[in-house]
């Protein structure tokens, strides 16, 4: 891409936002320093962690000796399912606008084991992960007031997880969040003019250029997408048109099973650290409608920029004017790509 020589601006097709990229800042195709962080490793219980099976949370409740995955309320919920319906306009200008927001939020632990990830985890213990997600995305999903649950995980100090036991979030919300709403009308109006899926149009696209592409398999595509604000962000995409984990079958499951081990570890590479993130599905709305323009994926955000500890923060323009990146998205996918064989 011609582009790829001068300071550009590319639009995400699936928010409508646009990124600003400045390749010209970065005179080799990779100059990144690879440095190594001193591997602090985690024993498999930690008697004074609130997720191991048995101990005690903050909250008073104790854990269960679970073998599997265990899913609870959490304790310190942002959203509660209780709250009167109340919306407020103050004088009627549109100004001081809010509303209750009735939710719910849950804390799923992969694993009782306290040392493992998603990228040392095996494979069939990943494939146990999936399908608790399937089982929370459908009981919360069917709840009359819900339409939207996002799973998600945050992964490392940096991204602010408290606790280095593998887990992660499940909140579900009676309003459809800021981001999928505008994914949701992206893709609406995409199939309104293309008579066309969006993110399928998008995945088989890439397929052919295969520069963003950092691995494929049968059932999943992960790339760098076009659109990237992260340096190492990842778009993971079904290849068949599937609005959500609900309609996942045969071979599916394990696959994206997986595909989730691949990613985790192939970031785990890129530094020689464990690598930070923040990840999430994003699948169809849950607000009792049809769905036919909403293509399950999944989104990585990792903060890193050139080394194990320097991560890269929103601020000045981007926090003012919009994101900006200096590696291109296809550098960065070429670097990964390298990474994802092991
Ligand atoms: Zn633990
Ligand atoms: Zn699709
Ligand atoms: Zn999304």
């Amino acid at each position: 891409m011609k582009l790829n020589k001068n300071p550009h601006r590319r639009l995400n097709a699936l928010t409508g936002e646009w990124v600003l990229v400045s390749p010209h800042r970065t005179t080799r195709p990779w100059q990144g320093e690879v440095a190594s962080q001193a591997k602090t490793s985690e024993p498999e219980y930690d008697p004074s962690c609130y997720l191991c099976p048995g101990n005690a949370r903050a909250g008073g409740a104790r854990n269960p000796a679970y073998q599997s995955t265990f899913v609870f309320e959490n304790d310190f919920a942002a959203l509660k399912p209780d709250v009167p319906a109340e919306q407020v306009d103050v004088e009627g200008k549109g100004l001081l606008v809010a509303g209750t927001e009735p939710g719910i939020c849950r804390v799923m632990c992969f694993s009782p084991r306290h040392d493992l990830t998603l990228s040392t985890m095996p494979p069939e213990e990943i494939e146990r992960v999936v399908k608790t997600w399937v089982e929370q995305y459908r009981e919360l999903g069917t709840l009359e007031y819900i339409r939207h649950v996002q799973i998600f995980e945050n992964r490392g100090a940096m991204m602010g997880a408290s606790n280095p036991h593998p887990h992660c979030q499940i909140w579900a919300t009676a309003s459809i969040p800021e981001v999928p709403a505008k994914e949701l009308l992206s893709q609406k109006t995409y199939l309104e003019t293309h008579r066309r899926c969006l993110l399928c149009d998008y995945a088989e696209l890439e397929v052919r250029q295969k520069v963003r592409i950092v691995f494929a398999n049968e059932e999943f595509v992960v790339l760098v997408p076009f659109w990237a604000v992260w340096p190492f962000e990842v778009l993971l995409c079904s290849r068949r048109h599937v609005a959500s984990m609900l309609e996942l079958e045969g071979d599916e499951v394990r696959s994206l099973s997986q595909t989730l081990k691949q990613i985790a570890s192939t970031y785990d590479r890129v530094f020689n650290a464990p690598f930070p993130y923040s990840m999430g599905f994003h699948q169809a709305a849950t607000d009792k409608t049809d769905h036919l323009e909403w293509h399950f994926h999944a989104h990585f955000y990792p903060p890193l920029l050139r080394s194990a500890t320097i991560r890269k923060f929103m601020v000045g323009f981007e926090m003012l004017g919009t994101p900006q990146r200096d590696i291109t998205p296809e550098i960065a996918a070429e670097r990964l790509r390298a990474l994802a064989s092991g």
